[in-house]
């Protein structure tokens, strides 16, 4: 590794198609920060033996992506008190005495986009997450901190939810259930957490969830409406947004850890809303 341009990168499979070189890129331009940051595509069974390796060669962060984000929190020596309940990294950092701390900072991404880009105040509110799997963990505890009227969360695997909920029930009005039991009434806030996105699916829920005034957000994001976005707006939703926000606000949590400061979103959101429509 070159030992005077500081190493980052973001580690995954597959990875190819990540936006955070191009994110992390305008953040280092735009804070005059001097950091080299690339994607790692590893296979689960060489993830452990490959990050060990990335730092004991002087790297500095990485950031963790599908499927590595809960062998990232094993491998992390210290966790954050949000990454410990989530028992998900998506934020590797090398510390002063060489330990890696992993954090989560999906739930902050979420958080700053959903209540500083988009101004949705979700205080006693009823909010909808469609989904139980890692983003979702993530973005649980996060959401109760806003004190939403009740958060359902909502997945195909009914169990699933439900543990979920019960993992997260001392921190507020949180319940499980399966997409069956989703007929008692429209929510505020609908925060689709599925992969089914990528997929070119819609999970299979019941369109009375929606009401004209709900916000729809997806956390899948591509150039053009996602399927889940489409569905909304056929469904009547008047405010559908899907997770460009996030990803970036993600990105600028964990570049505050790495670098101690925290880059302007904005201008790196508009120019990825330039590229996704080109
Ligand atoms: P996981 O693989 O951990 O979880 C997948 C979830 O999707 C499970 O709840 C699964 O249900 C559900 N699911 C998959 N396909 C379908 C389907 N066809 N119908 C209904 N439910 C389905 O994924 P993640 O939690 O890591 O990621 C979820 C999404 O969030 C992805 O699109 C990802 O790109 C996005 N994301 C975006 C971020 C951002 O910054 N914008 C950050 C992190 C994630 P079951 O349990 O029944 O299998």
């Amino acid at each position: 590794m070159n030992a005077q341009v500081e190493q980052y990168g973001v580690i995954g499979h597959p990875v190819a198609h990540s936006w955070s070189p191009f994110i992390h890129g305008m953040f280092a331009r735009q804070t005059g920060e001097q950091l080299v940051y690339r994607l790692h595509d590893v296979l689960p069974e060489n993830f452990r033996a490959y990050v060990l390796d990335f730092f004991s060669r002087g790297g500095r962060g990485l950031n963790v992506t599908v499927p590595h984000k809960v062998a990232a929190a094993e491998l992390a020596n210290q966790l954050t008190p949000r990454a410990e309940r989530a028992v998900a990294v998506n934020t590797l950092a090398i510390q002063r005495d060489n330990r890696i701390l992993g954090d989560n900072t999906d739930g902050a991404g979420l958080v700053h986009d959903l209540r500083d880009n988009l101004s949705v105040n979700l205080a006693g509110r009823r909010v909808l997450i469609v989904g139980a799997g890692g983003a979702t963990r993530g973005v649980v505890a996060p959401l109760l901190v806003l004190r939403p009227a009740e958060l359902v969360i909502a997945n195909r695997t009914a169990e699933r939810a439900h543990t979920f909920a019960a993992d997260f029930k001392d921190l507020g009005a949180v319940r499980g259930c399966g997409f069956d039991e989703l007929g008692g009434g429209a929510y505020d806030v609908i925060i689709n957490a599925t992969s089914a996105s990528l997929a070119g699916e819609v999970p299979a829920i019941p369109a009375s969830v929606i009401k004209s005034e709900s916000l729809c957000y997806d956390m899948a994001y591509s150039k053009g409406d996602t399927p889940f976005l489409k569905w909304a707006k056929e469904s009547g939703c008047a405010r559908a947004v899907q997770g460009w926000g996030m990803l970036v606000e993600q990105a600028a949590e964990s570049f505050q850890i790495w670098r101690g400061m925290r880059p302007q979103t904005r201008p790196v959101m508009e120019a990825l809303r330039e590229r996704a429509s080109a």
